[in-house]
């Protein structure tokens, strides 16, 4: 079971092995915290992005953290909300699961997570916060994993999923 802790705060501030970053497919600088990660890690991330074709929703690809004090940075697509008939929770649980995958492989032991969807993207935080605590904590492997937010509504709402 992988080890689960929240702080409040600014994901490219974090020091550790990995940080993910809630991408879109075409994984071309957006806004929100993609934005954020391509301004702190540098022109040279965009450069590496653009090597990678894109990531289809629920997957998850890696790039090195460049200027950021990580070693690597797994960029996952989130999926849009619409009205959650469109599996949009079965996809935004690969993105958790796919991105602890690259972790592991990649021999991470601490990563940071930004809450997937919960933007510009439009997931209900409520339920994209149970789905993010419950596929980290039933992800077998040693890793620690903090879960990084950005105001005080998402960090409510973790912080809640994982008292449940
Ligand atoms: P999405 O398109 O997947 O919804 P967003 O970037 O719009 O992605 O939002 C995802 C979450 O990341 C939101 O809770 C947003 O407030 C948060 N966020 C924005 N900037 C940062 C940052 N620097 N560090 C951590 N989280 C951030």
């Amino acid at each position: 079971m992988a080890d689960l802790n929240l702080i409040q705060g600014d994901i490219t501030q974090f020091k550790g092995d990995a940080i993910v970053n809630a991408a879109n497919t075409g994984l071309v600088g957006g806004g929100g915290v993609d934005g954020a990660i391509h301004r702190a890690a540098g022109p040279e991330l965009d450069i590496a992005c653009r090597k990678l074709h894109g990531c289809p929703t629920g997957e998850a690809k890696v790039t090195p953290g460049f200027n950021l004090p990580v070693k690597i940075i797994i960029h996952t697509a989130g999926p849009i909300w619409r009205d959650g008939s469109f599996e949009e929770p079965k996809l935004l649980r690969n993105c958790y699961e796919n991105s602890l995958k690259r972790a592991v492989e990649n021999h991470c032991q601490t990563v940071a997570f930004p809450s997937i969807s919960t933007g510009i993207y439009g997931y209900p935080l409520d339920k994209a916060c149970k789905i993010g605590v419950s596929t980290i904590r039933n992800f077998e492997a040693a890793l620690q994993v903090t879960m990084v937010a950005f105001d005080e509504g998402t960090y409510r709402a973790f912080e809640k999923a994982m008292l449940a």
